[in-house]
């Protein structure tokens, strides 16, 4: 425990991350494998809870373009996050990292309800805490999510995992050749730079409460190591 830069950590995986390339539902190898890099993590004594998407199943907003009301929608993709908590939980028991979900809509049959102080007596004894059903409120995001339970449990940052990019660019590097990587910025710059990194809404939460965000790529092997125990890798995000 003694080299690592963040203690208690909130990762917030997309729904996508769990998709690999076909882009939809749960591709059982990299599902498997993020777990796996999740227990290296929690053998080093972190205490992490993760929160996790369900855009590789449904989106809210998708669904209400289609005609669907906008607050059922938004049920149906928190519906998702938990399909995606629970299919987590189970790759990382059956590799010995002990879990707890917890939803933030009850349904107590699956897994606990989610209640901050159980949250917190979890992580203290090691149990990796998987934060599912997003805030329990439509027109939320997950992103906005983390924010929340990070501020919640005072976690020492939010690492926010993404699918191949490895931080925040001036523009989608994809698309654009000129792009250039950040490696350090602040959620006022994210703000008035316009910046596709997270909501708003989550923005402005991880900003009021001073958590520091590290926006990196979660395909390379490790990297999740990397930046608890304070690599230079990715993108930070002051509040
Ligand atoms: N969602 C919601 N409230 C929340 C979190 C999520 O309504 O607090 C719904 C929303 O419809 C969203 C879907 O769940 O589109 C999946 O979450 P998100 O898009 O954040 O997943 P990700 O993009 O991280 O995979």
């Amino acid at each position: 425990m003694s080299d690592v830069k963040y203690k208690r950590i909130v990762l917030k995986l997309s729904g996508e991350a769990l998709a690999g390339d076909k882009g939809f539902g749960i591709n059982p190898p990299v599902i498997k494998k993020i777990a796996e890099e999740i227990k290296e993590v929690y053998k080093l004594g972190i205490q992490v809870a993760i929160v996790v998407g369900g855009g590789n199943m449904w989106r809210g907003v998708a669904g209400a373009k289609m005609g669907m009301e906008r607050t059922q929608a938004d049920y149906v993709g928190m519906l998702a996050t938990i399909m995606n908590g629970l299919s987590l939980q189970d790759n990382l028991e059956s590799i010995d990292v002990p879990t707890r979900v917890q939803t933030s809509i009850e349904m107590r049959q699956i897994a606990e309800p989610y209640i901050r102080r159980k949250a917190v007596r979890h992580l203290q004894k090691n149990r990796v805490v998987i934060f599912a059903g997003g805030t329990g409120n439509p027109y939320f995001s997950t992103d906005t999510t983390a924010a929340l339970r990070a501020a919640e449990v005072h976690a020492d940052a939010i690492l926010m995992a993404k699918n191949g990019v490895d931080g925040i660019y001036s523009a989608d590097p994809n698309e654009d050749p000129n792009a250039v990587k950040y490696d350090e910025l602040t959620q006022m710059d994210i703000i008035n730079k316009n910046l596709n990194v997270m909501d708003t809404t989550a923005s402005s939460l991880s900003m009021d409460n001073n958590i520091p965000l590290v926006v990196f790529n979660l395909n390379e092997n490790g990297n999740i190591k990397k930046v608890v125990q304070g690599e230079k890798i990715g993108t930070t995000v002051r509040g």
